[in-house]
């Protein structure tokens, strides 16, 4: 990147992870003449959905081994998390959400204070527009204010808005696949996470039965217990195409039965109870059911009756997968 004093500015949309990671490293590796503007709305920088929760229990997907914010330094979270959070940290432990956005931020904050880099600049507003004239960006805010820039970083996340593509690309836009009415012709896939490579998957087994699997164990992974049971309750009816022993596929029922109690619906993880015991005897199920339902308190409703989908019926309730990436 070449240019006179003044206009060399890098605007970075979106100060998640992924925008705060690139301008930490842009700060770095530019000299003190450059301006690296990151823009985004929220008050929170380098945390984003994923790292804002505050929540110990919340923790990465991924083991302090591999989240470093350095290819060629894979450990540096790892002793990052031992000088700052637990020195006792292993490798292979999985750290709390919020210490990766400590991290980030961290990093960012370190970068912007040293005298050698590139200056920082944070906007706590929205882009709403981004024109190209030669070699030139004119990135506009939702101030009204404008900020002339050399190159602008999009690290937006996954933001559903697709007004950014051309209007006869976005007026077909599909938001939601598996309720919308597919257009005629050919699709152009956007993104490769779990939900684009499920719809692209030629298997229906993939499709229907192991993506919203995933989905569902990941939503319980992170404590989101509500979506997690809603994800398995839609899914398990189509369970049986996995295979496997009736007793492993009872794992997917425990894991709902755990995620309704954990979201408050104890009396519906019950009833799954009572629908298993009622095909089979089984202590463990019935001093859970008890648990649960001294949990629930004498007050609680007892009358729920067992849902198509406890039995492996075909009725689903509520198709929750879907309203995951
Ligand atoms: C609950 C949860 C847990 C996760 N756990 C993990 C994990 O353990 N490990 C892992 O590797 N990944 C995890 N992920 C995936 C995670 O989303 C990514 O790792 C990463 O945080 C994505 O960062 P991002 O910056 O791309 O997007 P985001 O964090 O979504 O940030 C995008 C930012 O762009 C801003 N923005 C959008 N539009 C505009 C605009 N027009 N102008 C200005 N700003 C704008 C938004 O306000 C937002 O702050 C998790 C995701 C979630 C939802």
């Amino acid at each position: 990147m070449r240019g006179g004093e003044g206009d060399c500015c890098v605007v970075v949309v979106g100060a998640g992870a992924a925008g705060a990671l690139t301008a930490s490293h842009l700060v770095t590796s530019l000299s003190p003449r450059y301006r690296v503007a990151l823009v985004d709305p929220s008050p929170t920088t380098g945390r984003g959905a994923a790292y804002s929760t505050t929540d110990e229990r919340h923790l990465l997907n991924v083991p302090a081994s591999g989240m470093s914010a350095f290819p060629r330094d894979p450990e540096h979270f790892f002793r990052w998390v031992r000088n700052h959070h637990d020195k006792e940290a292993q490798p292979q432990d999985f750290i709390p959400r919020h210490v990766y956005g400590d991290y980030i931020h961290g990093l960012l904050q370190t970068a912007a204070e040293y005298p050698g880099n590139a200056r920082l600049e944070r906007r706590e507003e929205a882009v709403v527009a981004i024109a190209r004239r030669g070699d030139r960006f004119t990135v506009r805010l939702s101030s009204g204010q404008a900020i002339v820039a050399r190159a602008v970083v999009l690290a937006t996340g996954s933001s559903p808005r697709t007004d950014w593509a051309p209007a006869g690309l976005s007026s077909a836009d599909v938001a939601d696949p598996w309720t919308d009415e597919l257009p005629d012709g050919d699709l152009l896939l956007v993104g490769t996470g779990l939900r684009t490579t499920s719809l692209a998957h030629a298997d229906p087994f993939f499709r229907d039965v192991v993506a919203p699997v995933c989905c569902a164990l990941q939503a319980v992974v992170e404590g989101d217990f509500g979506s997690a049971a809603n994800q398995l309750a839609a899914v398990l009816p189509r369970a049986t195409a996995l295979g496997g022993s009736a007793a492993q596929r009872d794992v997917l029922q425990d894991t709902l039965v755990y995620a309704l109690a954990r979201s408050g619906q104890g009396e519906q993880a019950a009833v799954v109870l009572d629908e298993r015991l009622s095909r089979r005897a089984s202590p463990r199920d019935a001093r859970q059911r008890a648990r649960i339902r001294e949990g629930q308190g004498a007050s609680s409703p007892r009358t729920a009756s067992a849902p198509a989908w406890a039995s492996g019926g075909q009725t689903q309730p509520r198709p929750g997968w879907q309203d995951r990436g």
